[in-house]
């Protein structure tokens, strides 16, 4: 290949054009700075954990009430996002469905804190839950709680937007992969695959499931890809019972089950939430398994039994990028003072993007965003290398 290496100064560059690092670019080039955003695969593509159809923006997590906060703040940032870019429909207010149990500590904190954050909600008894949906079977125990402004973000086309919207707004987008930094003190440059050196003020490395890859040596150990498994089941034709407005988005805590309705005809979802086993997301295999597909057929008919021979019409494989608490990572690399580090969405990322690039921008610009003030959690020094999950 004929010698192409080219040398381009910005103020930022950011690496990783997944939701997070798509909402940084954004953010900062909002503050005035000028912004090289750079992906190795594409914004939202098929192996990046910003990748899938559908992501859940809902405010309820239990006592964790910053994330509630975040949310509330995030959601407000899409919907105006995607009156700028014409495309409303990238959000879709379904609903969401909380299925809690007698006694469950996360769902009482979580009624305690929506009340105390003021956002809309109402709980449900068992009959009001029966009444309501009756085509989901529902424990004799079993009582809700209702978010009726949240919903579902269209992910991969929600990326795909904010990153069209920031080259608008003069954003240079770099379809490259960057060479993993070494040294330490202040980062000069990086060089791409493609053997250009972008210099740049500052650099916000927002690789996801990759991160542990560029930096192993410091995060190698403390963030955990996870394979996680979806599956789309055709609703039976003329059957409007699993598409909104009669089926909500919902979250089983039981079960750790969670799913969306049908969607522009696109299936009914659902996906276990628990952990799966560690991957590379390069390499990992995105064809669903045996067990996996038994375990969703098996809650399927057990939970929604007028879908129990409903088709899978389609699976997708992707993975989280969990810290050791769920807490997201955004702080400054230990070593190299003008780089940071955004990630660890920890299977509930998506929804703060907004509020991640306004927090991220406001770190690289050393300001404070006046809603979403400094919080220790998003610290590196909090990253253990023993998964304790606390956040959901
Ligand atoms: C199955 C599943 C369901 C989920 N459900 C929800 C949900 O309902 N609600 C919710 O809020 N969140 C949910 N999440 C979590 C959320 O999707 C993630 O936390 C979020 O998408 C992470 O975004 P990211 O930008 O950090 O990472 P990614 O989207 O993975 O983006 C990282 C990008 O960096 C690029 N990259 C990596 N290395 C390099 C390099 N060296 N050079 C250039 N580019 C590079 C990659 O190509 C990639 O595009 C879910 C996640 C999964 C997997």
């Amino acid at each position: 290949m004929a010698s192409h290496a080219t040398t381009q100064t910005y103020d930022v560059a950011v690496i990783g054009a997944g939701v997070f690092g798509a909402w940084t670019a954004y953010s900062l080039r909002k503050s005035g700075a000028t912004v090289a955003l750079f992906d190795a695969y594409g914004p939202a593509n098929a192996r990046a954990s910003s990748g899938g159809e559908s992501r859940i923006i809902r405010m309820g997590y239990g006592a964790a009430e910053v994330y509630t906060r975040w949310s509330m703040h995030a959601l407000p940032l899409w919907k105006e996002l995607f009156a700028q870019a014409g495309r409303s429909e990238l959000f879709q207010q379904t609903g969401v469905l909380w299925i809690a149990h007698e006694g469950e500590p996360y769902a009482l904190a979580t009624l305690d804190t929506l009340a105390e954050a003021g956002t809309q909600f109402q709980k449900l008894s068992h009959t009001d839950l029966t009444r309501r949906y009756p085509q989901i079977v529902f424990d004799n125990d079993s009582w809700g709680i209702f978010e009726p402004q949240s919903g579902v973000l269209m992910a991969r086309r929600a990326v795909q937007a904010v990153v069209a919207q920031a080259q608008k707004n003069g954003v240079a987008y770099r379809p490259d992969a960057v060479l993993s930094p070494t040294g330490e003190g202040r980062l000069g440059h990086i060089v791409t695959a493609s053997g250009d050196n972008i210099s740049a003020g500052s650099f916000v490395f927002a690789c996801g499931p990759w991160l542990p890859k560029v930096f192993p040596e410091i995060l190698g150990g403390r963030i955990f890809p996870t394979r996680q498994e979806i599956f789309f089941f055709g609703v039976p034709s003329g059957d409007s019972r699993f598409a909104p407005p009669s089926m909500p988005t919902w979250l089983q805590m039981r079960d750790e089950f969670y799913g969306m309705p049908d969607l522009e005809s696109h299936g009914f979802k659902i996906a276990h939430d628990h952990h799966g086993p560690l991957v590379d997301p390069d390499t990992q295999s995105r064809t669903a398994t045996p067990k996996a597909i038994a375990a969703a057929k098996e809650f399927i008919a057990r939970r929604f039994p007028a879908l129990k021979d409903a088709p899978i019409v389609e699976s997708r494989v992707c993975q989280y990028e969990n810290t050791s608490s769920g807490d997201f990572l955004i702080d400054r690399h230990p070593a190299f003072e003008n780089v940071w580090l955004v990630a660890g969405g920890s299977g509930h990322g998506f929804k703060h993007g907004p509020s991640v690039g306004e927090y991220a921008a406001a770190r690289v610009t050393g300001t404070t965003s006046a809603a979403l003030p400094l919080d220790p959690r998003f610290s590196l020094a909090t990253k253990q290398t023993i998964q304790e999950r606390a956040v959901f």
